[in-house]
């Protein structure tokens, strides 16, 4: 069984990365899209919520599991027997970025990671862009999937 992990903070998920995470299963056999939990960070949706839209978004995607986890990647990779990281390049600042978390994956075990360019007509999203929208009560619905809606503003 081909499983790969799909790290992030998913905060919340957006159409990058749903473009991703099916683009993913037709290379994998199962893509697990993991939560990372990182006590220092404040977020804008509680994991809860994190968790509940991706589930939604791929409700129909048996391929899809939604998981959180703590610690380093490859020792939840380990864990779960994922042998391959699936990440997101959108631009040149990404690829420097995940260069060296690859790098060191790499020394830290045998995963690999495997990059996918992103859409050109996702490419400029982030979760940051779309919590800066949310903030000032723009339409965020065009940037996310239909799961993704704010009930408290
Ligand atoms: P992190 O906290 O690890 O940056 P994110 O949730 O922001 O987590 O991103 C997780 C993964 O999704 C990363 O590989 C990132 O490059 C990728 N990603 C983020 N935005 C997009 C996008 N618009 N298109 C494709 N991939 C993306």
């Amino acid at each position: 069984m081909r499983r790969a992990l799909f790290p992030g903070s998913f905060d919340p998920i957006t159409n990058g990365h749903y473009d991703i995470i099916k683009r993913g299963v037709k290379l994998f056999d199962e893509v697990v899209v993991a939560i990372g939990i990182n006590a220092d960070k404040k977020y804008m949706f509680s994991l809860e919520e994190r968790k509940a839209f991706i589930e939604k978004a791929f409700a129909h995607q048996p391929k899809v599991k939604v998981t959180t986890y703590q610690g380093l990647t490859v020792d939840y990779c380990k864990e779960i027997n994922a042998k391959y990281i699936l990440r997101g390049l959108r631009n040149p600042a990404d690829f420097e970025f995940e260069k060296a978390i690859a790098h060191t994956n790499r020394k830290l075990s045998k995963i690999e990671t495997v990059f996918l360019l992103t859409a050109a007509k996702t490419s400029y999203i982030s979760s940051s862009i779309v919590r800066d929208v949310i903030r000032n009560n723009g339409d965020y619905t065009i940037l996310v999937p239909d799961s993704v809606r704010v009930t408290n503003p």
